[in-house]
């Protein structure tokens, strides 16, 4: 098993600032990349993932595309050994945090429809073949389908990553990847991140204060547990780094 790349506090914000490579990735229109009449599907491995990785995304498509957002597992395993927070709490109240950050991404929920996959929590990879057949199922050909890097670093990302990517392969629907963990142990000037494939999606300034408000909506994960020494998983360095006025997304 490979090392986890996600420790300590990650690569600074202000490095990301002054990255060439980032300064230099193309800017896309979101509604080119989601044609008319097409749906914008989001597979997002936890329950916070659609927020952290496309919640800017979302805010642009909502007025004018269908949103389907499959939740593949409930992220009940983000506090192991926890008393605090043991996995019957978090198994109810990781989807309860989403539903209030969807609300507070200001999304029209009549036009979200989501779907959630009851895979176990940082155990996907052993169930891949199984996410493949389920995704498919749920998609069409004329899907735009967003999902976390298949390199983005946590082992859920990666197998979500390749079984998305597989499936939207079968059904012969368009998939791209978002880096969500990518900006914590990538460097700016990193080969490993496939820059040419990158795309800039402008975020107002108005839709990025909408993703803090709602990236706020995940109360367990800004806790951790100190009576175990465990860390949030979103400390303020990690929200900071999601908060730039722009997403990228691996076409
Ligand atoms: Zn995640």
């Amino acid at each position: 098993m490979k090392a986890n790349p996600i420790v300590g506090q990650g690569t600074p914000l202000h490095r990301w600032q002054t990255s060439s490579h980032l300064a230099h990735v193309p800017v896309i229109d979101i509604l080119d990349l989601v044609p008319a009449g097409s749906r914008a599907v989001v597979v997002a491995p936890h329950p916070d993932d659609e927020v952290l990785g496309c919640g800017g995304l979302l805010q642009l498509l909502a007025a004018d595309r269908p949103l389907q957002l499959i939740s593949v597992t409930d992220g009940s395993a983000s506090h192991p050994g926890s008393r605090r927070w043991p996995v019957e709490r978090l198994s109810v109240v990781r989807p309860q945090e989403s539903a209030e950050a969807l609300r507070r991404l200001g999304l029209p929920l009549h036009h979200l429809k989501w779907l959630r996959g009851g895979f176990a929590d940082s155990q996907v990879a052993a169930r891949e073949t199984q996410l493949v057949d389920f995704i498919e199922r749920h998609l069409h050909p004329e899907d735009v389908v967003f999902t976390t890097w298949r390199k983005d670093g946590h082992c859920d990302h990666e197998a979500v990553g390749r079984a998305t990517v597989a499936a939207a392969q079968r059904v012969g629907a368009t998939v791209h990847e978002l880096p969500v963990w990518t900006w914590h142990w990538a460097t700016p000037e990193d080969r490993l991140v496939p820059w040419q494939r990158a795309r800039k999606i402008l975020l107002s300034p108005a839709q990025v204060a909408r993703k803090r408000h709602a990236i706020h909506a995940f109360a367990s994960q800004l806790e951790g547990d100190p009576q175990i020494g465990l860390p949030p998983v979103l400390a303020p360095y990690v929200i900071e780094r999601l908060l730039q006025p722009f997403e990228v997304v691996f076409v």
